[in-house]
């Protein structure tokens, strides 16, 4: 299991901040959900632990700096789905995921066997097996959404960083995704980042949170602190009524002004 942190992110896109002085800490196998309004910095913020854009500050793995490891030992360690990434139109579903197992590849060399198996064993758990053959430039949303996550999930990292996994999912498969995650999460040690804006969700899955407002730490700790109807008022300005569910999670509901 991999413990993830960050010091004092900062992040500058056009001469403009739009991260500033981020910490986190995640424990191995732990779940953190990073939320926060539109704009506020979170895929920034996921960007910049998976290494994709410069910064600022430290990002450690069990305490190594990622900025000193080769690509391919990050990729090792570090998987990251990205928001919506651009897609090659004419690549096979099969193909994209399997350029998750990229760093197991010798240079110059031919995917295993074993390769293979990986890709096509998370395409069958994301209901993708049937559209191994199709190309991504035919795919609904929500599919393309599933097989950047297979990608993700074939790289067999022990960190997994996720930008909005199900924001394109009907229920079924954002209850699909989600449970996935969850189950390889408690049965192989994973270290699980996802930005999720769906509040409810976010506090039913996550073992802590981190608000984020204008590129900065608003609030963080258990579901149940940083999901209060006082910060949820302040940073989303929305009007919600946050009850507490038998298994004592947060569950947040509009509430008409
Ligand atoms: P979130 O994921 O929380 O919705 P982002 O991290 O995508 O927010 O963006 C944070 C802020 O940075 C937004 O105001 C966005 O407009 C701005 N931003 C994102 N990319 C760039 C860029 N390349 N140049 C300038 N500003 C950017
Ligand atoms: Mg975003």
């Amino acid at each position: 299991m991999s413990d993830v942190s960050a010091r004092d992110l900062s992040v500058v896109l056009d001469g403009r901040t739009v991260l500033s002085g981020v910490g986190l800490q995640v424990r191995g196998g732990d779940w953190l959900a990073v939320i926060g309004a539109n704009g506020a910095g979170k895929s920034t913020l996921l960007k910049a632990v998976a290494g994709v854009l410069p910064y600022s500050g430290e990002v450690l793995i069990d305490g190594t700096p990622v900025r000193r490891l080769k690509p391919r030992e990050r990729a090792r360690l570090l998987a990251y789905a990205p928001q919506s990434p651009a897609l090659p139109a004419d690549m096979t579903v099969f193909d994209y995921a399997l350029l998750g197992r990229t760093p197991y590849i010798p240079y110059l060399g031919r995917e295993s066997r074993h390769d293979r198996d990986v890709t096509a064993s998370v395409l069958d758990r994301l209901d993708l097996a049937p559209f191994a053959d199709r190309t991504l430039g035919h795919l609904s949303g929500g599919e393309r959404q599933r097989v950047v996550l297979a990608r993700a999930l074939a790289q067999q990292a022990p960190v997994l960083l996720l930008d909005e996994p199900t924001t394109a999912l009907d229920l079924g498969h954002q209850q699909q995704v989600l449970e996935l995650v969850d189950r390889l999460r408690l049965a192989d040690g994973l270290t699980v980042v996802t930005t999720l804006h769906d509040l409810s969700v976010a506090g039913q899955y996550a073992d802590s949170m981190m608000l984020i407002s204008g590129g900065r730490v608003a609030a963080s700790g258990a579901p149940a602190d940083v999901l209060t109807e006082k910060l949820i008022d302040t940073h989303f300005g929305a009007r919600v009524r946050v009850a507490t569910g038998p298994d004592g999670r947060p569950g947040v509901h509009l509430e008409r002004p």
